[in-house]
């Protein structure tokens, strides 16, 4: 089944209202593939100043983070319908980089997506290993482990994209190869397929993560199961206008 082409631009601590604007002008002012979905993730002080300068409808905008509530005493969260009212659509949950800097575990990361997703928010739930882990030939057995969680708490994945994102490939500059990618990629639709059925892994897009940029991203076409990417330093420049035209 057709599954449009995603990019998410996962800005990390990164910007400034100035940088912003340019960035969210470069894509108002590009020819964008008609087919892909773009979805800018800028820190949480600028959600909203995001949404008002993004003028693109197939654009939209989503934060970094989210906690398990929408509203009361959790000094310093992010809240899902918070990000609604300044008109995000999406949160990432379950960035490596939230789970090894700031301890969060599969259980926390399983109930932020299953909350976000009550919400009616979109979720791009990360996912990958380290490079341990890839040397110890259990790549498989942990994203498996990262999703099992998150399993046991969604049942309606339909909006859920998976980011598959190699921890040792996340701002190195060592993007796994796009044959690499597919391979994991279709190992985990069919883990999806044997716990959600084969319709609606079909349906779920699969992101790849990890050093994608404007020179790399290409070769990642025509991989059947690689659905998009979830993009971090590059999304900052001009060449994340190529990467959302890679498949053109
Ligand atoms: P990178 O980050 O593209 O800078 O490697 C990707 C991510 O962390 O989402």
């Amino acid at each position: 089944m057709a599954r449009n082409f995603f990019i998410g631009g996962n800005f990390k601590l990164n910007g400034s209202k100035d940088s912003i604007k340019e960035i969210v002008g470069r894509l108002n002012d590009a020819q964008l593939d008609p087919n892909a979905e773009v979805v800018l993730c800028p820190p949480a002080p600028y959600l909203g100043y995001t949404v008002d300068l993004s003028k693109k409808p197939q654009v939209s905008v989503g934060a970094q983070n989210a906690y398990v509530k929408a509203s009361g005493a959790f000094t310093g969260e992010n809240s899902v319908d918070q990000v609604k009212d300044v008109g995000g659509k999406w949160v990432i949950i379950g960035h490596s980089e939230r789970r090894q800097y700031f301890k969060e575990d599969d259980q926390l990361i399983a109930e932020k997506t299953a909350f976000a997703v009550g919400q009616g928010v979109g979720v791009i739930l990360c996912i990958g290993e380290t490079l341990e882990e890839k040397k110890a030939g259990t790549t498989l057995q942990v994203v498996e482990k990262q999703l099992e969680a998150v399993l046991q708490k969604v049942n309606d994945w339909s909006k859920v994209v998976v980011a598959y994102e190699p921890v040792w490939a996340i701002g190195t500059g060592l993007a796994a190869t796009a044959d690499d990618a597919q391979n994991i990629h279709h190992s985990i639709r069919e883990f999806l397929a044997k716990k959600l059925g084969e319709k609606a892994a079909s349906e779920i897009r699969i992101l790849y993560g990890g050093s994608a940029n404007g020179k790399n991203a290409s070769s990642f076409k025509g991989k059947a199961d690689v659905d998009g990417f979830l993009v971090g330093g590059a999304s900052l420049k001009p060449e994340f206008v190529d990467i959302i035209n890679s498949r053109l």
